[in-house]
């Protein structure tokens, strides 16, 4: 799979184009100059907090608003006016839209009917794509309103994927559902591309979802597309503070260039070697992930060391994270319930964290 899309990544035209295409409300740049090829076959995943722009940009993508500016291209040809039924892709809701007084058959044969199949072709289709989404067969024939959440978000699923569209769009499908679920679907939603091979595009306000999903990922601020990149890259190579804040407890530390080649922390003035590929830049900020934090016996143990005392530890399952208070700042240290770690509440502790484990970010 993933030497797949390394292969469709490098060799076929994209099968959707984005140039400059923006969207004014008023004076306000909803969706702001995105530039962006999503390659066939992609699980493409748009990402951003409330209000940076991911619904209107989804819209215009599936042809249910138009760009005020720029062009959409499907496989080359410019698709700005085309309406959403005219287009060769479908959108699951978080609603998920479906008809509450039929049947699981019925609701995922809908686009096959009105298409004008006979009822035993579409019979066949339903139960394939049951089997697909792992609805048992005896669903066939039960309300969808008795089924549960995951399972109406499975034939919401299967409908969209009877319509075999080229583009699937999601547009926070799995926001209303609870955490434990949500974590299947997650899963399952990732299978199920694999299988179809269809090209998805999601968006969703969790970059923790986005990760678990995606092939790649768009972060998207104030209408524009901060970064894109693998999750690998997003997590690893954060280009901003905003993008590194997104995922997961970040320790920020903000920093100034000194003379000497090394960073100088703006609060106490204490001296760090900075990560080997470090942008140049006067100041900013030294993102180091918790996971990379460890405790030391001494300050030699690690590139850089800073000395504090222990004022929490939470339980996170297989994790155990600790707050360290260092000066007026808290360091976020997580590590493995199996390590050895003695350290008690109040304790002096020194932690540290190897040069090249730091991420350096200009903003
Ligand atoms: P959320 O996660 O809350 O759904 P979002 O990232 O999807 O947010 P959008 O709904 O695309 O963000 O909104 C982007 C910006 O455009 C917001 O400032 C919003 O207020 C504005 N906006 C969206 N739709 C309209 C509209 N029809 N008229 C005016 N402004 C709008």
């Amino acid at each position: 799979m993933l030497q797949k899309h390394a292969n469709l990544m490098t060799d076929s035209q994209p099968i959707l184009s984005l140039k400059s295409v923006r969207k004014m409300f008023g004076p306000h740049a909803a969706v702001d100059t995105i530039n962006i090829d999503i390659t066939e076959g992609e699980f493409f995943t748009i990402v951003g907090p409330s209000g940076s722009g991911k619904t209107t940009l989804i819209r215009m993508l599936a042809g249910m608003d138009q760009p005020t500016s720029g062009d959409i291209l499907l496989r080359g040809t410019r698709i700005n006016d085309l309406p959403a039924n005219k287009r060769p892709t479908c959108m699951v809701f978080q609603s998920l839209a479906l008809f509450p007084h039929r049947t699981v058959g019925q609701n995922i044969e809908f686009p096959l009917k009105i298409r004008g199949e006979d009822p035993a072709k579409r019979k066949v289709r339903a139960l394939q794509l049951m089997t697909l989404l792992r609805l048992p067969e005896s669903y066939y024939g039960k309300n969808v309103m008795k089924c549960s959440g995951g399972e109406r978000q499975r034939v919401a699923l299967a409908r969209a994927l009877a319509y075999d569209p080229q583009i699937l769009f999601f547009d926070e499908p799995l926001s209303a559902i609870d955490y434990k679920l949500r974590k299947t679907l997650e899963k399952e939603l990732k299978d199920i591309h694999r299988e179809t091979n269809k090209t998805f595009i999601y968006i969703t306000h969790s970059l923790e979802e986005a990760m678990v999903m995606s092939d790649r990922i768009g972060v998207m601020r104030d209408g524009k597309l901060v970064q894109v990149g693998t999750p690998h890259e997003i997590y690893t190579a954060p280009r901003s503070r905003f993008v590194s804040e997104f995922v997961g407890d970040v320790n920020v530390i903000p920093v100034t260039r000194a003379g000497n080649g090394r960073l100088r922390m703006n609060d106490s003035g204490r001296e760090l070697v900075p990560p080997g590929k470090a942008p140049e830049f006067a100041s900013g900020h030294l993102v180091v992930r918790p996971e990379y934090l460890r405790f030391l016996k001494q300050t030699s143990d690690a590139d850089n060391a800073l000395e504090g005392r222990l004022y929490n530890e939470y339980a996170l399952g297989s994790r155990i994270q600790y707050q360290v208070r260092v000066g007026e700042n808290v360091f976020v240290v997580e590590k493995l319930r199996q390590q050895p770690f003695s350290g008690k509440l109040d304790d002096k502790v020194i932690i540290g964290w190897d040069a090249n484990d730091g991420i350096l970010v200009s903003e």
